[in-house]
């Protein structure tokens, strides 16, 4: 999380802030990055893990000893997609955490719709990287997997795949939320479910969640158009979620009303608690 420590400031009307300063000096926004992808200050080779690595130009680049690949510190890693400033990165990722739109980034930032919209991605996807279940959830089974090329960020999948929608559980206990991708489920598993078991469904736009099923409080999954919403019933039972209206399902409910959910991946992807910077700077973007 970025600090926002108060640094005192004789001169301004309001006292600057560690993040005004970090802001307005790419140096200073470097090297606070930087201090994220390498805590101990040791550099090593994002391609092999050797650690002894020559400086090339000043330290801009480097080249790994071991397996002599050139690189530089933020190879390999997400912040590596896109070309934006250290000082711009910062700047985006305290309006994401301020929950600000593309278009607002866009205009506040100077950048260009398709840079901001990268940017959010990427982050996005170093969020999702830091789940325990990582390799699940960026693999063939959601689709995600055809956002990257090798460690870069495409665009997307030219075609969104229509045949497969991930299917994820939610469990709650005590303070604590897991969503897992439940495999060898797809939408249609619970369109089954709900017809032929009467298991409880409930629509909210293509946003689609269900009854207690097994260990899961509920089932949920963001559907297309290809889907036969039509065949829902009304049913008497409430959704488990609903009847117990936790503060977990009151927050994903509003969050999921607001960015109608992520249109490419259908994957609700809710994530309440992070440290946007460190993970976007730190987290190395090829898979584990
Ligand atoms: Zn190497």
């Amino acid at each position: 999380m970025l600090d926002q420590t108060r640094t005192t400031s004789a001169s301004g009307p309001r006292p600057l802030t560690r993040v005004d300063l970090l802001l307005a000096n790419e140096e200073a926004a470097r090297e606070y990055l930087l201090s994220f992808c390498w805590p101990d200050g040791s550099p090593y080779c994002p391609r092999c893990g050797h650690e002894k690595v020559y400086n090339l130009s000043n330290g801009k680049r480097m080249r790994c000893a071991s397996c002599k690949y050139t690189f530089q510190p933020f190879s390999g890693r997400w912040i590596n997609n896109g070309a934006l400033s250290c000082s711009d990165w910062l700047a985006l990722t305290r309006m994401f955490e301020r929950e600000a739109s593309v278009h607002e980034i866009t205009e506040s930032l100077g950048l260009s719709y398709n840079t901001v919209y990268k940017a959010l991605t990427a982050m996005r996807f170093a969020i999702l990287a830091h789940a325990l279940d990582a390799n699940q959830l960026i693999s063939p089974e959601t689709g995600l997997d055809g956002y990257l090329k090798g460690n870069r960020l495409t665009g997307g999948p030219k075609d969104m795949r229509m045949d497969t929608i991930p299917v994820y559980g939610i469990i709650q206990r005590g303070k604590l939320a897991f969503i897992d991708l439940v495999p060898g489920f797809q939408a249609e598993t619970v369109f089954h479910f709900h017809m032929n078991f009467r298991l409880s469904m409930v629509r909210s736009g293509n946003l689609v969640y269900t009854d207690r099923y097994k260990d899961y409080d509920g089932l949920i999954f963001c559907g297309n158009d290809t889907l036969p919403y039509h065949v829902i019933r009304k049913q008497e039972k409430q959704p488990q979620l609903d009847e117990t209206n936790s503060e977990f399902w009151q927050y994903a409910q509003s969050r999921c009303a607001v960015s109608a959910v992520s249109p490419a991946s259908g994957s609700p992807c809710i994530s309440r608690n992070w440290s946007s910077v460190s993970t976007i700077a730190a987290a190395r973007s090829s898979r584990r």
